[in-house]
């Protein structure tokens, strides 16, 4: 090439890249266009909350941490699981740091450490939230509405159902996702895990000291499972391992489950055995319904957001954990995320000019949740004890609980609340499954905890065995008063 060629595309070279680097400028300025955030905007509104978390599991607790001590007010709104799947897993193994902890525990820890630095919790979920607007606008299900300067959504996922004939209607008994939870409950009894995952393994764990016998149903003719949860299980005596079966069929005898159909994918037939309970363990569906439409998400549901930042569609939200995390979900890497996602919000709200000063004008508009007074939830023991109970014209909720249940415990301040809320019109009484007598459990046939059965003129009118959030548990009981 000689120097008259070089200089003739000289200016075409540089014409492309002016064009690359204004369309590259518009990239960069499109994500992070904060024009339309004005902090003036929010002197004339009240309930402000600098930085919002939605979630209280590792990432939601993490990002907490974090916002707290760079100086934002934050408040973390529990959602419909406090304390996230952690909860449901019994001991912790890798989690850096810890040797051996119990996932309830170290979620208690996380929260401990969120409230000594002065983050504030919010036992409620959020029903509604609109980021057409800033400060975007939230309201809980108790109609709490509240303007939130930052959002950091940490609601990671729900196990998923199988969705077969027979699950709905023996679901709190006989079918559930929850081993740490109900294993006691199948003492000496046979029962199937469905899933090949890290999660599946981890009910083997939690099952095998308290039953007869376990079948594991493995899809396909080998685990997801991890090599040290595999090598786990491997020793386990009452396990059988069953490869290329799919759970077809639920059976019961209308007031539990008796039976499955399994089909063997493999010689293509179907078998029916005796069962008394299906633990079901096969991977989750990320919870973000509540944003369909207002952030982007990938064909599964997970939102986007805009590596390496926790950044989402919409600029002032971000998210952490297995909300957005399809491939990794550990708790560590959530843990992770959120950190990233407060450093986000932080540096998202000091260049759309949040400062001290600002923070001192809207002092007195800050959000501050209501402390909660003495409980008004009686506890019963005995069948005698219910049965005058029923007598009353009031109608009756019976919450059969226990420790050993995350989302029991979970649920509590919810039932807490709606007792004080509805004193006069309904009695809420709490039934602790390791203390009450025998009789008590066995003649309402509850199988699960959570179970709700709630009486109405001395007759049993509803039983719910699956967890309820605050806004869910509020309808369902409404429903009687
Ligand atoms: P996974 O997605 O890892 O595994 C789901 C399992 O369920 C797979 O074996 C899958 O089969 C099977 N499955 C999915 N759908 C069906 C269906 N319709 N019928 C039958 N089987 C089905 O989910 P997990 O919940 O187990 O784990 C999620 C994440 O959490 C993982 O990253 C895991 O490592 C982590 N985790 C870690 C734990 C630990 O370290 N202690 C404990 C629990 C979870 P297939 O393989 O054929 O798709």
């Amino acid at each position: 090439m000689n120097n008259n060629m070089l200089k003739k595309l000289l200016i075409p070279i540089l014409i492309v890249l002016i064009l690359l680097g204004v369309i590259f400028y518009k990239k960069i300025n499109k994500t992070e266009n904060l024009s339309s955030y004005n902090i003036t905007d929010i002197y004339d509104k009240n309930n402000i909350m600098p930085v919002v978390i939605l979630g209280s599991g590792p990432a939601g607790q993490s990002a907490g941490i974090y916002a707290c001590r760079a100086g934002f007010k934050t408040l973390i709104i529990e959602g419909s699981k406090p304390g996230g799947q952690l909860t449901e897993t019994s001991y912790v193994e890798n989690w850096p740091g810890e040797k051996k902890v119990l996932g309830s525990d170290l979620m208690q820890k996380l929260k401990e450490q969120n409230e000594k630095l002065g983050v504030s919790f919010l036992a409620d979920d959020v029903s509604k939230i609109d980021f057409s607007k800033w400060p975007f606008e939230l309201i809980t299900s108790e109609g709490i509405k509240l303007n939130a300067l930052s959002v950091i959504i940490a609601t990671g996922s729900s196990p998923r159902k199988l969705n077969i004939p027979g699950e709905k209607e023996y679901w709190g008994r006989g079918v559930t996702t929850c081993a740490i939870c109900d294993a006691p409950f199948y003492k000496d009894k046979n029962v199937i895990v469905v899933g090949g995952g890290d999660s599946a393994a981890e009910q083997v764990l939690q099952l095998s000291p308290h039953v007869k016998h376990i079948n594991m149903l493995v899809r396909k003719d080998k685990f997801r499972a991890s090599a040290a949860m595999q090598e786990r299980i491997k020793e386990i005596k009452n396990l059988t391992v069953l490869y290329n079966k799919e759970l077809k069929n639920i059976f019961g005898n209308q007031e539990h489950v008796n039976a499955v159909e399994i089909y063997d994918n493999k010689t293509k037939t179907t078998n029916k055995i005796n069962i008394d309970g299906v633990f079901l363990a096969i991977g989750h569906i990320p919870n973000t319904a509540l944003f369909k439409d207002q952030l982007d998400m990938d064909g599964a549901g997970y939102l986007k957001v805009s590596c390496p930042s926790q950044k989402t569609s919409v600029a002032g939200v971000f998210a952490a954990g297995d909300v957005e995390d399809h491939i990794y979900m550990q708790a560590g890497i959530a843990s992770g995320a959120g950190i990233k996602a407060a450093l986000d919000a932080g540096n998202f709200l000091h260049n759309i000019g949040y400062n001290s000063t600002v923070a001192q004008k809207i002092e007195n508009k800050l959000y501050e949740p209501e402390i909660s007074g003495p409980s008004v939830v009686s506890s019963i023991k005995t069948m005698a004890e219910l049965n005058k109970l029923i007598k009353s014209k009031k109608p009756v909720i019976l919450d059969f609980w226990a420790h050993h249940c995350p989302s029991c415990l979970q649920m509590m301040p919810a039932f807490e609340y709606l007792a004080k809320k509805f004193e006069d019109k309904m009695s809420f009484v709490k039934i602790d499954i390791d203390e009450a007598e025998k009789d008590l459990i066995e003649k309402l046939y509850v199988l699960k905890v959570p179970t709700f059965i709630v009486y109405k003129e001395g007759q049993i009118v509803a039983r719910f065995s699956e967890f309820m959030t605050k806004s869910q548990m509020t309808n369902f009981v409404k429903k009687f008063i």
